[in-house]
């Protein structure tokens, strides 16, 4: 109740006021966030070893210990262990497979899951499944995560301190707001928060004039924000006056075409991670392009034939995560990245499990198949999204690059298609100047509105 009645004093109040209100909140958020555990992890990773036996005996040290304090504090594991004849410590992870498997369904319905310790931050989630959950973080924990990601980030230059731009979801101007100011100062972490819903060709001059005095050295966050913006200045040939070290995107899977076009108007690179609002173990890429499983943070499997991945989460005192079907799928690499980093690595997340269109013949083809379909072009086409009218037509829209789009590349995509789907499924191609997003403003790459399923 507290949140709500804070959240609408925040709404009426003047956009000064709500700046001084941004800051305020940043230094609850500063002192979640750094601390005695977020400086000894960073102590940690800097003395990381890079031997394999190393990691391995490190990553199994902490499974046992998170795995001992889910039985000393969480009523669920408790009955589980029981009745599996789970005893501890492992001899090694792949014991981890005598656990059974955690649903979704169980997270979201069994109240035991949550363990009887105090927790400090309150996480929800759902968003692409629909389905809404409740995650307990420990401030350790959470400090712990953010040493992991500043680690990353510092890999590329960034250090903390230095000015950042994030697109958010959070609602942090009123919706029907007038003027053009959608953006927040949180001082004392020197970022410039940006409201990704009222990005829009109208309002991005204005977002690029903020941008450009307030000079970010990375931007992070949602990435369809920032490719509408990208994709904006390179139509107009705007010059930006500011110059980026990295763009680190979250929240959504970047597809092959939006990294593309962001490397290109930003002249920066950008970085992918993979750390969930569930408390996923974290991944982050390398400069060859591969995603390093932070071992420190948890244990990844492959699972069933559409490579699906189990999760099982260090950070998660709260909620411990193990063997979480988490619903995202990644490939997951052989051998070791030519980065010489030792461990697992993925080389694609490929989008949610439950994201897919099924062809004539009932195979399913997932998201991360069809975002990379443009691969087979010049980077000509920036965006897409598909619809399945019925099982015999699919719908594709797509945003063309003006510059670089040619008539032929329609039959490139039609060809590409046909082979996903089979040459007896009719293809729909519509060029469109902008695809709009989602409820919660996120790329929508399958739009089920009228898919065959529920017509
Ligand atoms: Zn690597």
């Amino acid at each position: 109740m507290a949140g709500i009645a804070l959240r609408d004093l925040y709404m009426k109040s003047p956009i000064l006021l709500q700046q001084w209100m941004t800051t305020l909140y940043g230094l609850k958020l500063w002192q979640e966030r750094y601390g005695e555990v977020y400086e000894r992890e960073l102590v940690v990773l800097a003395n990381r070893s890079n031997e394999r036996e190393v990691i391995e005996a490190d990553q199994l040290s902490r499974l046992n210990a998170f795995l001992q304090f889910c039985m000393d504090h969480n009523m669920y594991y408790q009955e589980l262990f029981k009745e599996h004849d789970i005893i501890l410590p492992f001899e090694s992870v792949e014991d981890l497979k005598r656990i059974p498997i955690l649903e979704k369904e169980t997270l979201r319905k069994n109240p035991n899951i949550h363990s009887d310790i105090k927790t400090d931050i309150l996480g929800r989630t759902g968003g692409t499944t629909g389905m809404s959950l409740e995650v307990h973080f420990t401030k350790e924990d959470y400090q712990k995560r953010m040493a992991h990601v500043d680690f990353f980030k510092a890999q590329y230059g960034f250090e903390r301190g230095m000015k950042r731009a994030s697109f958010t979801g959070r609602v942090i101007c009123d919706p029907n707001q007038k003027k053009p100011i959608f953006w927040r100062y949180n001082r004392p972490l020197r970022q410039m928060l940006i409201s990704l819903y009222h990005v829009n060709p109208l309002t991005i001059p204005h977002y690029i004039d903020a941008l450009n005095q307030f000079k970010p050295v990375v931007l992070d966050g949602a990435p369809s924000a920032m490719i509408e913006i990208a994709k904006y200045t390179k139509e107009n040939r705007i010059q930006l006056e500011f110059q980026l070290l990295a763009i680190f995107p979250t929240a959504e899977t970047i597809t092959p075409q939006g990294r593309a076009l962001l490397e290109e108007a930003f002249h920066a690179p950008v970085y992918d991670q993979y750390a969930s609002s569930e408390g996923a173990p974290i991944l982050t890429e390398c400069i060859h392009g591969n995603m390093h499983l932070h071992h420190e943070t948890g244990v990844i499997e492959s699972y069933g034939d559409h490579d699906e991945i189990l999760v099982t989460s260090f950070t998660t005192h709260g909620t411990p995560l193990i063997r979480y079907r988490i619903g995202d799928r990644m490939k997951i690499g052989e051998g070791t990245c030519p980065c010489g980093q030792e461990g697992t690595f993925v080389t694609s997340i490929e989008g949610r499990e439950s994201n897919y269109v099924m062809t004539p013949s009932g195979r399913k083809v997932y998201e991360g198949d069809l975002t990379t379909i443009v691969r087979s072009l010049p980077n000509s086409v920036i965006q897409t999204q598909y619809r399945q009218r019925d099982l015999y037509h699919i719908e594709m829209k797509y945003v063309p690059d003006l510059e670089r789009f040619k008539p032929e590349h329609e039959d490139t995509l039609r060809h590409e298609l046909h082979l996903l789907f089979g040459q007896d499924v009719t293809i729909t191609l519509t060029p469109v100047q902008h695809i709009p997003r989602g409820p919660n403003g996120k790329i929508v790459v399958i739009d089920k509105t009228t898919s065959f399923r529920s017509s």
